[in-house]
This record gives C-alpha cells, structure tokens and sequence, in this order.
C-alpha cells in the first residue's frame, strides 16, 4: 500500500491560497487597525499592520482564524465562487 505524502516546504514555494472554500472580507468602515488579525494570520499575508489589511488571497487558506480573533466584527467569511473545471 503506498500512503500519500506532501514534501515539506515553507508558505512562500506552497500557495496556500488554493486551499480556500472561504474567503475573508473586510468592512472597512468597522475595522479599527487594531492589528489583532495581522498578529493572528498564521501565513501573515494581511500587508501593512498600520493600515486596513490588504490580503494577499494567493497564500490566504481561509483557516477564518482572522474572522474569529478581530474584536469588532470587521471580518466575514464568504464562500469562494466555484472554479470551473
Ligand atoms: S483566513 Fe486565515 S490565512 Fe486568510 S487572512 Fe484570515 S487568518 Fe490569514
Ligand atoms: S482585527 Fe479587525 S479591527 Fe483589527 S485590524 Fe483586523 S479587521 Fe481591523
């Protein structure tokens, strides 16, 4: 029997951002730049912490730990649109 495995490697040679069946979207007029969503990011991909987060959506994998984490609500998870085959 032969088991399936992945190589190692780091965020930047494995685009996570393939991974997502959810994306986070920001409302700008809620988010306060408190920077608690860029401290979270596991692949930190939300640009300048000083600034409203800009994803970068080619690493983000939708894990939703940005949603849960910002104290007022300024980040919802919604459904990517289907990939065509
Ligand atoms: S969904 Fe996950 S990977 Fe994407 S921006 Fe939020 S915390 Fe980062
Ligand atoms: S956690 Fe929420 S309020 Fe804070 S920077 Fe991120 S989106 Fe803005």
């Amino acid at each position: 029997m032969r088991i399936p495995f992945s190589k190692p490697g780091t965020t930047i040679s494995n685009k996570t951002g393939s991974w997502k069946a959810f994306r986070p979207e920001i409302d700008a007029k809620k988010c306060v730049k408190c920077a608690i969503c860029h401290n979270f990011c596991p692949e930190g991909i939300m640009g300048n912490p000083t600034k409203i987060p800009e994803i970068d959506f080619e690493y983000c994998k939708g894990c939703a730990i940005c949603e849960v984490e910002c104290p007022v609500k300024a980040i919802k998870m919604v459904r990517e649109p289907l990939k065509e085959k």
